[in-house]
């Protein structure tokens, strides 16, 4: 799209004159890098891709599976997505990047029922950007996807979004190139940044608040698992996923959910606590019974 915009003139393969340049490459991104739009904090995500027996594999025909729980990611969770031919098994994790191979084990005992007699085909491992670089349009440089940081919290989603600023920024460029012949700094910014942040900024900030509320502890992990049980969340989680942007406010349905959200964290905070003095009474019970023999 660079190219197209960029009425480029090759003078040697090493050196390419261009009039504006779109760094669509990655979390790794070299034209960050090069442009100094400074850094984000990244994720680890972690996968495996499993080719299933027929049997195994039609399972997941119509489904895809979300564990969450403190042995496959303290702050994520851990997944089995069906692919064309097999099932990618994996976790992600910002606060624990050291014992991502521990969550890995976490996630494959927890599928393990479901993926055994399968082959592991590939073993990715990536970093995921938490949030937006400090500077995503430097000059007439852009950055566009995983290289601008643009990976939703909560469901670590990119491709689309990697694919629509691509959209977005190249035919902003175009589009100032056809009416005035030059694309410049404020042009990228109002026709690409500003869209951009206006479209997408309030679906990134819900997600992110999602995330801190309800991957964080076993309370809120709980309280997900129930409310993902309510018919009104999955129909309003079902629209934000296919529009990519937050279902349009339903006040009487959404006050309702965030009562019944608070209600089932306290529900499951108080449940968690009596689970933990149960455990530490039963705990007590089994050492003085060693102490007696
Ligand atoms: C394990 C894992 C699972 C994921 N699951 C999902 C999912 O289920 N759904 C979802 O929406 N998102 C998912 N994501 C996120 C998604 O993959 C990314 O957000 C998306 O691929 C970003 O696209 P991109 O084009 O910006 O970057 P990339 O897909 O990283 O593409 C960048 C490209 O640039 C190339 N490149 C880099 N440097 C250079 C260079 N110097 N010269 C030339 N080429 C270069 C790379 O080779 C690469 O082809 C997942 C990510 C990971 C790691």
């Amino acid at each position: 799209m660079a190219a197209a915009v960029a009425a480029a003139a090759c003078h040697s393969p090493a050196r390419l004159v261009v009039d504006a340049v779109i760094g669509a490459d990655g979390a790794n991104s070299r034209v960050a890098r090069e442009v100094g739009a400074g850094d984000y904090s990244t994720a680890i995500a972690f996968q495996e891709r499993i080719r299933l027996p027929d049997e195994a594999m039609a399972y997941y025909d119509d489904l895809a599976e979300m564990y969450v729980g403190g042995d496959v990611s303290p702050d994520f969770y851990g997944w089995v997505f069906p692919k064309c031919d097999h099932v990618a098994v994996g976790t992600g994790t910002v606060a624990a990047k050291p014992e991502i191979k521990r969550l890995q084990s976490g996630i494959r005992a927890r599928a393990a029922g479901k993926v055994a007699g399968g082959r592991v085909v590939r073993v990715e491992a990536h970093p995921i950007p938490e949030h937006p670089r400090p500077r995503r349009v430097v000059g007439r440089v852009a950055l566009v996807g995983d290289a601008a940081g643009y990976v939703t919290r909560c469901s670590g989603e990119g491709i689309y979004f990697a694919a629509r600023s691509g959209r977005l920024c190249g035919r902003a460029m175009a589009d100032e190139w056809r009416l005035t012949g030059a694309v410049t700094e404020a042009g990228i910014r109002a026709g690409y940044l500003r869209r951009w942040d206006d479209e997408f900024r309030p679906t990134f900030r819900f997600l992110d608040l999602l995330q801190r509320v309800f991957y964080g502890g076993n309370a809120g992990r709980e309280a997900l698992v129930e409310m993902c049980a309510d018919e009104h969340v999955q129909r309003r989680t079902f629209d934000s996923y296919l529009h990519k942007r937050m279902a349009p406010a339903e006040p009487w349905g959404d006050l309702r959910l965030l009562w019944r959200t608070a209600a089932a964290m306290v529900r499951c905070g108080v449940l968690g606590r009596e689970v933990e003095r149960l455990r530490r009474l039963e705990q007590q019970a089994a050492d003085q019974v060693l102490l007696r023999h």
